[in-house]
């Protein structure tokens, strides 16, 4: 019988837990043991784990964030820190590492793989969906929704003043968190890294659109949904250049963390499970330092540098025709 530990690492997603209590039961199914490490690899380094059984996964479908805890490690990115970690895997007789999380995490892992004999498998776990070789991200479909119905209220407020919204939407590098909230909210414009030429190019397209709308209907409200990380100095530097440009009743909001936080949606508790129980049913085979994920609704593996190596397009159907919908107010008119 296996010995299967587990733990979840880098920015929390709403998901995790469905996906703990996906390798919980199909552990105990399996009638391997399961233990889970806390904070991440912090949790790996000082030992610190509990044991997961059934009488855990009551209700946790349904729980944002992870009952593990997640966090960032700076010891596990040294060497004699994933000496340490191999060293203490061994000593708890892991047969398989189970990692929930990021590109980060998944290098973490690799590096791990170099230097412990046993079997590595890494689900993907991020709102920001950057990760090479499946669809989706567990997290990703519940922080569009957040931020959809974030911006929808923004809308309202924006609507009543006319007034011009600046959103800033996470994401790390990509854009497929901001341009899905976009599109999904009917935004007015959306920056994001992947499309994004200059400020100059930019901010002259928003102000030509700004002005053509006001000059056609006066006053309307405006939102532009920015991708973190894409424009430099972020919102504010987005606001001055507008300002330039002589708008000045501009308003910036930053979601921020409320993005990562919330009851999955079901599309995330169902990747999290169908994830979690492909995992599991690879422990003990000769399949290891993989990602598991999701293509075309079959689960896959994926060697962990592809998940980092290349940045995966935009996984939007009719990606530019779907943006001449964002201004349908001036683009109707
Ligand atoms: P995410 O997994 O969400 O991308 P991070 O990038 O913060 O989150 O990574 C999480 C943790 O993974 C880091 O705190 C660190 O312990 C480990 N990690 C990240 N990058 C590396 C690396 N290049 N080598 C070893 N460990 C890494």
């Amino acid at each position: 019988s296996k010995r299967v530990a587990i733990l979840t690492s880098g920015g929390d997603a709403p998901g995790m837990n469905a996906c703990i209590r996906a390798v919980i039961i199909a552990c105990q199914k399996a009638n391997y043991t399961l233990i889970g490490y806390k904070h991440g690899y912090n949790g790996l380094l000082q030992q610190e784990y509990i044991s997961l059984s059934l009488d855990s996964t009551h209700n946790l479908i349904q729980q944002g964030g992870t009952i593990l805890h997640s966090a960032r490690c700076e010891e596990f990115k040294t060497r004699e820190g994933v000496f340490k970690a191999a060293k203490n895997l061994d000593k708890a007789e892991i047969d398989t590492l189970i990692v929930i999380g990021g590109d980060g995490s998944f290098r973490g892992a690799e590096t791990l793989g170099e230097e412990w004999d046993g079997q590595i498998l890494g689900i993907p776990g991020t709102i920001d969906n950057d990760i090479g070789g499946t669809d989706a991200t567990i997290g990703y479909f519940t922080a569009i929704d957040t931020a959809m119905s974030s911006i929808d209220k923004v809308r309202d407020t924006a609507d009543a003043f006319e007034r011009i919204f600046l959103v800033e939407v996470m994401g790390r590098n990509a854009g497929f968190l901001a341009l899905n909230a976009a599109l999904s909210a009917a935004a007015d414009y959306v920056v994001v890294p992947e499309f994004f030429e200059s400020p100059d190019v930019e901010v002259t397209k928003i102000v030509s659109q700004i002005k053509a709308q006001r000059a056609l209907k006066g006053p309307v409200s405006f939102i532009v949904v920015v991708a973190e990380n894409v424009w430099p100095n972020g919102l504010n530097g987005l606001t001055e250049a507008l300002q330039h440009h002589h708008i000045n009743d501009v308003r910036p909001v930053t979601l921020g963390h409320v993005q990562r936080g919330g009851s999955p949606v079901a599309q995330d508790r169902l990747l999290a499970t169908t994830l979690g129980e492909f995992a599991v049913s690879l422990v003990g085979s000769d399949i290891t330092n993989i990602m598991v994920g999701e293509v075309n609704q079959r689960p896959v593996t994926v060697p962990l540098p592809k998940t980092w190596e290349n940045a995966k397009p935009l996984n939007v159907a009719r990606v530019d025709a779907m943006l001449t919908l964002m201004n349908e107010r001036y683009n109707n008119v």
